[in-house]
């Protein structure tokens, strides 16, 4: 189900908590928010949809992929750059790496590993960054 994206900063800051099975539809939620808006989201974290739970979505040129719990186990090839955010507005300075490793959670909550690079890795992070309640 299509969600609406939270923008309100009081809520964003607050931590994101590991998700557990109960959260599967969170999940699809979130692939079906991502896909309505695709036009100008690359990535999205669950709390962008009002659930604190570690659980993003990823577009990789016409694939949309979620990770559960995802953490970044490597990461080399710091860059600054600047990002923005569909809950927020402008653009923000941030610090990022170009080829990152992270083990998560697929949709069947199996456990996964997978080696990122360039775009897809600097999604990833700015997702994950949200966990934190960071606003990038
Ligand atoms: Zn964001």
């Amino acid at each position: 189900m299509v969600k609406d994206i939270v923008r309100d900063p009081m809520f964003l800051k607050q931590k994101s908590e590991p998700a557990t099975e109960d959260d599967k539809q969170v999940v699809v939620d979130l692939l079906d928010t991502l896909k309505a808006n695709r036009d100008r989201c690359v990535g999205m974290a669950a709390n962008m949809i009002g659930v604190k739970k570690q659980i993003i979505v990823v577009a990789m040129g016409p694939f949309i992929f979620p990770m559960i719990n995802p953490v970044i186990t490597k990461k080399s090839g710091k860059f600054e750059t600047e990002e923005g955010c569909l809950s927020l507005d402008g653009v923000r300075p941030c610090t990022r790496y170009k080829e990152i490793e992270v083990d998560y959670l697929d949709q069947n909550f199996k456990p996964k590993h997978g080696k990122y690079t360039d775009f897809t890795a600097q999604i990833i992070q700015h997702e994950i960054q949200h966990f934190s309640g960071e606003l990038i």
